[in-house]
């Protein structure tokens, strides 16, 4: 008989033991759930990135000593009027207009996405249209709303990754 109810005992405190464990663990997904859904309302998670920039943006990163993976970077068909692309700080995206892209140097792509990215990821807001006073009238900044000539950006192109990254 009293063998009997101690091991009764024995199964009860088992069983609380193991409800513990569980209730703990519960706690732990709800915790752990409301940490994600903060961390997603917070934009803090890794973006898709279009594989077709992929090796701009890890460029960008090297010398930016910046990381780009919270930035989401898609290809739109084109956009009205001449704009083409954009960086919406909101939600943290960048769009490139399609159009352009297949229609450009890979100079002019990279001036692109620097661009954006300096805007989406340098916090580059304004506009930097100041130019040299050469014939071509060579941009100074990649913050330059109009994107640079192949010919303007190499020959300048010490000093606006200058002006990008080390600012
Ligand atoms: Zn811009």
């Amino acid at each position: 008989m009293v063998g009997k109810k101690l091991n009764k005992e024995k199964h009860s405190a088992t069983i609380k033991a193991h409800r513990n464990t569980l209730s703990n663990s519960l706690w732990c997904l709800v915790v752990y759930t409301i940490a994600l859904l903060v961390l997603i309302s917070c934009g803090h998670h890794p973006q898709h990135q279009d594989s077709e920039f992929l090796s701009l943006i890890k460029k960008f990163e090297t010398l930016s000593k910046k990381s780009a993976i919270y930035i989401g970077m898609e290809f739109v068909e084109g956009f009205e009027g001449a704009k083409v692309g954009e960086c919406s700080t909101g939600d943290k995206k960048i769009r490139i207009s399609r159009r352009f892209w297949e229609y450009s140097s890979d100079i002019q792509r990279e001036f692109l996405i620097f661009h954006e990215l300096g805007h989406c990821l340098l916090l580059r807001h304004d506009h930097t249209n100041e130019t040299y006073e050469d014939v071509y009238n060579c941009p100074k900044s990649i913050m330059n709303a109009y994107i640079s000539t192949d010919y303007c950006y190499e020959l300048y192109e010490e000093e606006l990754y200058n002006e990008l990254f080390n600012n």
